[in-house]
């Protein structure tokens, strides 16, 4: 589930989707977005021509892992909902629940770019910016399941103030977002109105991460420029987490990775500038595997790992 659309998909144990059904949630109150979700998965289920184990979910929330509530949901009316064990009693399945960024980082690590590895970093690029952490080949949640929000590292002590819930400033998120990328391109084409980045905000454009992307290509200075800052911002950030964590990989998708290479190499540049050896020889800083659903198989996988452990206790 994201902000404003869900996919759910019928995945079978190589994480191969055979049936996908997609809803849109934007502006539904609590009982008719749970009443979305119950019908998604049915489609998912109802098609996909075999026994359904499990359903994992991938919420953009912050769940409370010690009791499954959400406890902070910005986007969905979701915040003191035990989500998980509403879900089992509609669907009359085993469910298992964890935030968004999670599960993405879980869908690299078991059939994407941080596939084999030990160590990893996963940073979901949007609107916001989500993290997950694989530490000892584990998704690493933290003590009630709050952990991995990448995002709030500082890198500027004195930035612009962060979203949502966050009371701090110079958040990565606050400087390295979409968001945060939508905004230096308008300022940079206010100052350039001969440039493509110039001309597209004179006639009525927005300045999205999509358009700015799509003018990078072409090879606008003014949109690589844009590109380019948030690039290397990113690189300050990945540098805290390569000294802190020495992963073997750090991934990098969300919409925002679609300008691939032109994001990257900056990023990379900045990092070993900042990081320390051996790990910032060692690691390499990749694009993700998978775009959009990326949430949806790394759900299946935490499904997947959850009858797994049930199987385990049992
Ligand atoms: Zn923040």
């Amino acid at each position: 589930m994201g902000g404003t659309k869900l996919l759910a998909g019928a995945v079978d144990t190589d994480l191969y989707v055979h049936r996908r059904a997609q809803r849109s949630v934007s502006g539904l109150d609590q009982s008719a977005l749970l009443d979305v979700v119950v019908d998604a998965v049915q489609e998912a289920r109802a098609s996909a021509g075999a026994e359904i184990e499990a359903v994992g979910f991938g919420i953009p929330a912050l769940i409370d892992q010690r009791t499954g509530r959400a406890v902070i949901s910005v986007h969905l009316p979701l915040a003191g909902l035990p989500f998980g064990d509403v879900m089992a009693e509609r669907l009359g399945l085993p469910v298992f629940v964890d935030n968004d960024a999670n599960v993405a980082a879980l869908a690299e690590h078991r059939a994407g770019a941080a596939r084999g590895c030990s160590e990893a970093v996963v940073l979901t690029i949007g609107t916001g910016i989500g993290g997950g952490l694989i530490l000892g080949g584990e998704l690493y949640r933290g003590a009630s399941g709050a952990g991995a929000e990448l995002g709030h590292v500082v890198i500027d002590m004195d930035g612009p103030r962060c979203h949502g819930n966050c009371p701090n400033r110079g958040c990565l998120e606050a400087l390295a977002s979409g968001s945060a990328l939508a905004r230096e391109a308008l300022r940079i084409a206010r100052e350039r109105h001969n440039s493509a980045l110039g001309r597209a905000l004179a006639g009525g454009g927005e300045l999205a991460g999509p358009l700015v992307t799509e003018l990078a290509h072409d090879g606008d200075p003014a949109a690589l420029e844009a590109i380019e800052l948030v690039g290397t911002r990113l690189g300050v950030g990945i540098a805290n987490f390569v000294n802190i964590f020495n992963p073997e990989v750090v991934v990098i998708g969300g919409g925002v990775i679609g300008a691939g290479e032109l994001l990257l190499r900056p990023a990379r540049v900045e990092m070993r500038r900042r990081a320390l050896p051996p790990s910032r020889d060692e690691v390499r800083i990749v694009a993700a595997h998978f775009g959009v659903e990326a949430g949806m198989v790394g759900a299946a996988s935490l499904a997947f790992d959850g009858l797994a452990r049930r199987a385990r206790v049992a």
